[in-house]
């Protein structure tokens, strides 16, 4: 039997409502649809309360898995399940459900659970597991059912007038597509935690735009291009729209000749906030994030924090906040930026770094310190040097300049 391939993506439906609901499984079609050009897919169509991915005919299941798991990191995905959709017709559902157990491979036990929305559809959905479970038990004699932790559970869901069945099943990231909470600038180093923040930022619905501070022209670029490779990661899922890289490392070296040495990360640290909001006004951005996570280093004391953020007049969300290392290591691999940011890459941070930095800074030093420096000026030769990238991210639309 020829059935069609499918995967069956699944999302929270917990506070959609309405209209909220459409835009929310629209703009999820939408991210969905661009990140997967690369693939062999027909349509992906809303029924209801799935998203259907329709893959073409003469597919393999190898690459049906492939794109499940690129289906899986789209921010907004609980679930993804690789399958076939068929008629609503017991024989054919039973069919279906063992050319899918097949396919699997290596397991021991298995159990069904049907779910069934229409009830023009009249066998009940306990009634569709136990006739299905029965034909698995015949095709499958060394194989057996348990209904506590099977190591698959074959899915059979009568939706409108289809029949979806499947048996591999990942989880996905969660959270909201991309697209659905406004803009963010995240500052993005080339170390582990940033990649993390802008990735769980993009996972609560917003549209990451980075920037980085490069040391350049007094280090090297190396940094940029670790930054460019983490933004590809970024990309797959859609969880990056644009990159500014600023060649800081001039500024630093004036603020390093001319402030107090205790202070010059805290100056260098509000010049860059001062930036982002300048990029976020350009943006659009109504906010800042930054990977921060408390008493992590010096830096990152509520002392400093509180001085940094009087520097700007924005929201500056740190979503690693209360994060130990170990948890945001474990969100980098999964993500697959932590090899890249493993490397070691000088840039503005390792510049100019003084011997003992000061770890609880009054906002009256840092003013009096910033004095002497043209700030904003300097803003405005650094937004002119700046160097923008743009990434595939489905929900950002470019905004035009005002001159
Ligand atoms: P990360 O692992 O993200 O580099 P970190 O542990 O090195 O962070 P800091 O150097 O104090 O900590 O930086 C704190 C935050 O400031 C970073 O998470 C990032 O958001 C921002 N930041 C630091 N350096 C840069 C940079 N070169 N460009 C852009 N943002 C930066
Ligand atoms: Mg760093």
């Amino acid at each position: 039997m020829e059935l069609q391939r499918i995967c069956l993506v699944h999302y929270h439906e917990i506070g959609l409502k309405g209209h909220n609901r459409t835009s929310f499984e629209n703009r999820l079609l939408k991210n969905i649809e661009a990140l997967l050009s690369a693939y062999p897919i027909v349509t992906i169509r809303r029924i209801s309360g799935r998203l259907c991915v329709f893959i073409k005919e003469g597919t393999s299941y190898e690459v049906a898995c492939e794109i499940e798991d690129a289906i899986a990191g789209v921010p907004g995905v609980a679930r993804v399940s690789c399958g076939y959709k068929c008629d609503r017709e017991m024989g054919i559902m039973s069919e279906a459900a063992r050319m899918a157990l097949a396919e699997v491979g290596d397991f021991y036990t298995f159990k069904v659970a049907s779910r069934r929305n229409h009830t023009d559809f009249d066998i009940p959905s306990m009634e569709i597991s136990r006739l299905v479970g029965s034909y698995l038990c015949e095709h499958f004699p060394e194989k057996k059912v348990r209904m506590k932790d099977p190591d698959v559970k074959v899915g059979v869901e009568v939706i409108q007038g289809n029949a979806y069945v499947y048996a591999r099943s990942v989880r996905g990231v969660g959270g909201l597509p991309v697209g659905s909470s406004g803009r963010v600038i995240t500052m993005l180093s080339s170390g582990i935690d940033s990649p993390v923040a802008t990735w769980r930022m993009a996972r609560r619905g917003a549209i990451p735009i980075a920037v980085h501070f490069s040391g350049r022209p007094q280090t090297s670029s190396t940094s940029e291009f670790l930054v460019d490779d983490i933004c590809h990661v970024l990309e797959r899922t859609g969880c990056i729209a644009r990159c500014y890289i600023v060649p800081f490392g001039d500024y630093q070296r004036e603020i390093a000749l001319g402030a107090p040495p205790e202070l010059r990360v805290i100056l260098y640290r509000r010049l860059m906030f001062k930036v982002a909001q300048r990029i976020a006004q350009q943006e659009g951005a109504k906010a800042i994030a930054t990977g921060e996570s408390l008493g992590q280093v010096a830096s990152q004391t509520i002392d400093n924090i509180f001085v940094t953020d009087a520097a700007v007049n924005m929201p500056v969300f740190r979503p690693l906040i209360g994060s130990d290392k170990q948890e945001i290591i474990a969100d980098a691999q999964q993500l697959g930026s932590f090899e890249i940011s493993s490397q070691d890459a000088p840039d503005c941070c390792t510049l100019f770094m003084p011997r003992n930095p000061e770890t609880h800074a009054k906002l009256e030093d840092a003013l009096a310190a910033e004095e002497q420096f043209p700030l904003e000026e300097w803003i405005d030769s650094i937004m002119e040097a700046v160097e923008v990238h743009d990434y595939a991210c489905p929900s950002y639309k470019k905004r035009r300049r005002k001159e």
